[in-house]
């Protein structure tokens, strides 16, 4: 390995960061990673810290997954790469379709189609939704709806169903007929609501209305995360997911959940459609998928939408987008290795206890420090959010959350900020003794900008 100083001086010089201005990074030195193990990642100047985040989301099963690991390994050694274009299939991509199959059942989801991580698939998604209602001879339904606060990864279809300007704002015109509702955010909302179940329904009524103003018959789909997680993560009530399930069964829109973070365990069930017991119509799924050590994702269909292009004779359904890497074999070694210890492990039941120790924790923080002003969570991924003042809810100031950040790392415990909210989505396998650990850094680092 290079030295520290190397490394240091050619990070500034060379390297761009995504979600990053690009002298940011010439001033404000990135952390350098040169390790990890178990759920503790390694800096170049040796620091072990325990990793809160979780990767970005998606080291569920932690650094030291020797399965995943060795499947890789393996599959370089058998079929290091071919593509499943029309024509050619691979051994594991197979495999791994029927236990993804299996997996997602109950979630009523029974087709794959392979991509190569989270804002591919949902791409791979938006187009299936029109093509969808163009066999069954509906092409008017071409505009989307989606969740303000949403996240949707950063291609033009994502992007256009973004529900944050920040992430739109430098690339526009996106994709038409794209429209916003409000999110299910009970700290803030338009409405001024507290109670998170009147919340819903105030939301839902505003999707109901958005769709009577455009009109049903132009709406291909609905995309939404079970959990908003990287706007700030805002768990809805519980009715809200299938009071949307509802409207759009009523108005022949598809439902696609966006579960990139949420699916395998995260919220605390197998997925976050389960979670509030709902049939999504398709399932966009990436990150834990390999335990986030191969670019990877799969977008999962229901059997009833999957038939309606299956039975098509007219040439109409077939589907003419995909990737190089759809379906490639390392990847799909990995996922069904993932897959094995995810099911093994039964990770989202850690999730929800371990989630609850922290949720509980970072509440008990909120009585003792006046900077936090909301405390959010489903199973393991919980934040707080940072106010100058309580009263008025006014965002604390920008270096905040950062210096909180920086004496938590000092203390031992990386932790991921976005806006002013300090956000935590540790590996689902953390014990108890991992979340004291999360728990006392992050008092450290109020106790910093206290
Ligand atoms: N959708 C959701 C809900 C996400 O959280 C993300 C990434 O965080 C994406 C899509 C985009 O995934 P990727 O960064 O793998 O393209």
């Amino acid at each position: 390995m290079k030295d520290s100083n190397f490394l240091k001086e050619n990070n500034a010089r060379h390297v761009w960061h995504p979600m990053a201005h690009p002298a940011d990074s010439q001033t404000n030195l990135p952390t350098i990673l040169t390790g990890g193990r178990d759920v503790f990642i390694t800096d170049v100047d040796g620091h072990e810290v325990l990793d809160a985040v979780g990767g970005l989301w998606n080291v569920n099963l932690g650094y030291s997954c020797e399965p995943v690991k060795q499947a890789i390994s393996d599959q370089l050694n058998a079929l290091p790469y071919y593509s499943i274009f029309r024509g050619t299939s691979n051994d594991k991509v197979i495999e791994l379709s029927y236990e993804l199959a299996d997996f997602f059942a109950p979630d009523g989801l029974t087709r794959a189609f392979f991509t190569s991580g989270g804002s591919d698939s949902v791409e791979v998604a938006l187009k299936l939704a029109r093509q969808y209602h163009r066999i069954r001879g509906e092409a008017g339904r071409t505009k989307f709806l989606s969740l303000k606060k949403g996240y949707h990864g950063t291609h033009f279809g994502g992007a256009s169903v973004n529900g944050n300007g920040k992430f739109r704002n430098a690339y526009e015109p996106l994709l038409p007929g794209c429209f916003h509702i409000p999110a299910p955010y009970t700290y803030r909302n338009p409405f001024n609501e507290s109670d998170p179940a009147k919340l819903a329904q105030l939301c839902a009524a505003a999707l109901e209305d958005e769709i009577a103003f455009q009109g049903a018959g132009t709406i291909a789909a609905f995309i939404m995360e079970p959990v908003l997680g990287a706007g700030g993560v805002m768990p809805p009530h519980p009715s809200f997911m299938p009071m949307v399930r509802e409207i759009c069964d009523r108005n022949g829109i598809l439902l696609i959940s966006d579960e990139v973070i949420t699916a395998f365990g995260r919220t605390g069930s197998e997925s976050g459609a389960r979670h509030w017991s709902v049939q999504p119509d398709f399932m966009c799924t990436a990150k834990a998928i390999t335990n986030g050590y191969f670019p990877f994702g799969a977008v999962m269909i229901a059997g009833h939408v999957a038939e309606v292009f299956e039975k098509d004779t007219s040439g109409i359904a077939s589907i003419d987008t995909g990737y190089t890497y759809s379906g490639h074999p390392v990847g799909a070694a990995a996922a069904l290795a993932a897959l094995a210890e995810i099911r093994r492990l039964k990770v989202h039941e850690n999730a929800a206890a371990r989630g609850k120790e922290l949720l509980g924790g970072l509440k008990g923080l909120q009585e003792r420090f006046e900077v936090i002003g909301d405390v959010r969570g489903e199973g393991l991924m919980c934040a707080i959010e940072l106010v100058s003042d309580r009263a008025s809810k006014k965002p604390s100031a920008k270096d905040v959350p950062l210096k909180l950040q920086q004496a938590a790392y000092e203390d031992g415990v990386m932790i991921r900020v976005s806006g002013n909210n300090a956000i935590f989505s540790p590996p689902l396998i953390v014990t108890s003794d991992n979340v004291t650990k999360i728990l006392s850094a992050v008092e450290t680092g109020l106790k910093a900008v206290s």
